[in-house]
């Protein structure tokens, strides 16, 4: 193949950008990783040559018309909105921080929030395609509006914009570019033959008068819009201590679990289960908590919902994996027999990328994937089953097991359960907990016991709590459990400890 050289030189027609998988990262983290180990770049005068480049050594693959130069090209397709051309959400970040950190004493930067009034009914009256060429125009106008700098969009509708000047100027300036943007926004937006008014809020927070702390800006920022949204037409609020703070907002944990992630206040902790004839320890359960710096330990009902809807659970999720990879080979050493469940929440299967970044991460760490478990529910399942039966086919080929959470309280069915590379079932703790309580859950315990055993799968009670309940399960020949009777779960020295003593464990 002729050399990048000679090619650049010749001008190509066709540029073909060879990305090896093992450079393929999630979104915030592709540009280090691409610093650090630059991709495997190919120039191509034709298709023909592309093609054979891709025989040679295909893995992920761009094609990209040869004006476009390659590392803006790469910068771009990580950092822009699509649809609109502004920065998009992972930017927004990343720039904020960058600006903050680079404004000195007699600088100030002013963070505005933008976002149009009543858009989700916009969208139900005139439909999503018009809704998007509305946003887009939004974003035109927005751009030419003089001295912003970094327009942004971060959510549907909403748009963010940062001001920069001299401490004793920024007020004036930012007052010049909110009278700018509402002049710019005015005027009735021509989309087919519609002809559309409509209004925005913007909140405005100020550094260094109100923060200087990149997650309280935003969240200033934001309840200052919130206040603006109760005004009507376009309108917009500056951030105010009195006004804002006394209204009990709630806070806002995004911008903040995005720095976790980043200082790595993310922690793993782990659940025995327990094989109920062996009375042994086989296996685990790896839950997520956030070691917060001021509010201390968080659990994962209070912060992965907020990271599901930002999409912040992809890169948390393969923090996850990774952590867990690396615990493993303590876990063995220490004796652990088998899999440790790793969760999965829907939305990580959105992520194209799940089942090769997942690659990518068991061989880079080594992870032993006869001991890896995914666990997801019936929910996900469901969502988007194609592309989640791709990536859970992907992934078993690789050697990991699925176990299929909260069984029960979904809707599965058989075909999907004999279809579905699963080998676990396990029983929600809501049908555990009804045990000596109510007849209808011991009779669906019972159910899922037999249906395990048909099915030839694995099935693990939940939740155990009470010697009770355990007697029930033993009785009724369940195979595995895990519940706080046996352990809360703990820390990974904790967990090694208990695999070292098991005495310290109740007896069954
Ligand atoms: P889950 O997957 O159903 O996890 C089991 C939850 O039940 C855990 O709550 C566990 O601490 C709790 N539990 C265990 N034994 C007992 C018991 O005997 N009684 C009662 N009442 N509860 C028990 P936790 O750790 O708060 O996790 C809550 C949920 O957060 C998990 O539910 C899972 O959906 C999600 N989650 C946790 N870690 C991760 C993660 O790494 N990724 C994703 N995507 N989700 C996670
Ligand atoms: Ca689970
Ligand atoms: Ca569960």
């Amino acid at each position: 193949m002729p050399s990048n050289v000679d090619r650049e030189k010749n001008s190509p027609e066709v540029q073909l950008i060879l990305v090896d998988s093992n450079h393929h990262t999630f979104n915030g983290d592709i540009l280090s990783a691409l610093k650090s180990t630059p991709p495997l770049i190919t120039h191509c005068h034709s298709l023909v040559e592309a093609n054979q480049a891709l025989d040679d050594q295909c893995q992920n693959v761009l094609l990209l018309p040869v004006e476009q130069s390659i590392p803006n090209t790469l910068i771009r397709l990580q950092t822009q909105d699509p649809l609109t051309g502004a920065g998009n959400r992972q930017h927004f970040y990343h720039q904020l921080q960058q600006v903050l950190r680079q404004i000195h004493s007699t600088e100030a930067l002013c963070l505005m929030m933008l976002d149009i009034d009543n858009f989700t009914s916009f969208n139900h009256q005139y439909g999503h395609d018009i809704g998007d060429r509305l946003v887009a125009l939004v974003a035109e106008r927005l751009d030419s509006c003089q001295g912003k700098f970094d327009l942004c969009r971060i959510g549907n509708d909403e748009f963010t914009l940062v001001v920069r000047a001299p401490l004793n100027h920024i007020k004036i300036k930012t007052r010049d570019v909110i009278e700018q943007i509402i002049e710019l926004l005015l005027p009735a937006y021509e989309i087919n033959e519609h002809t559309i008014h409509l209004h925005c809020s913007i909140g405005v927070a100020m550094a260094p008068e109100h923060s200087t702390e990149f997650d309280d800006l935003i969240r200033y920022a934001n309840t200052a819009r919130i206040r603006a949204k109760k005004l009507r037409g376009h309108s917009y609020a500056i951030f105010d201590a009195q006004k804002d703070l006394d209204e009990k907002q709630s806070i806002n944990l995004e911008p903040e679990l995005w720095q976790a992630l980043q200082k790595r206040q993310f922690r793993l902790y782990y659940q025995p289960r327990i094989c109920l004839s062996t009375h042994r320890i086989i296996g685990a359960e790896a839950l997520i908590r956030w070691e917060h710096p001021v509010h201390g330990m968080i659990p994962p009902d209070e912060f992965i919902p907020i990271s599901e809807k930002s999409g912040l659970i992809v890169p948390i999720g393969y923090w996850v994996v990774e952590q867990v990879g690396q615990d493993m080979q303590l876990l063995k050493e220490a004796g652990l027999p088998e899999q440790i469940g790793v969760n999965l929440s829907f939305r990580q299967f959105q992520d194209g990328y799940l089942a090769s970044t997942i690659e990518r991460l068991i061989i880079q760490h080594h992870i032993d994937t006869r001991q890896l478990e995914f666990e997801l529910t019936e929910t996900a399942l469901f969502r988007d089953e194609p592309h989640v039966v791709y990536c859970m086919e992907s992934l078993s080929q690789l050697g990991a097991e699925f176990s299929l959470d909260d069984f029960g309280t979904g809707y599965s069915s058989f075909a999907m359960l004999q279809k579905l590379p699963i080998s676990t079932l396990k029983i929600d703790k809501s049908f555990v907990a009804g045990i000596g309580k109510s007849e209808g859950d011991e009779e669906i315990v019972r159910s899922i016991i037999s249906l395990a055993r048909n099915l030839k799968k694995k099935v693990i009670a939940e939740g155990v709590e009470t010697a009770e309940q355990l007697a029930f399960l033993k009785e009724h020949h369940c195979p595995m459990a895990q519940g706080f009777y046996f352990s809360r779960p703990v820390p990974l020295e904790s967990f090694i400890e208990l695999l070292n003593d098991p005495s310290s464990m109740p007896s069954l």
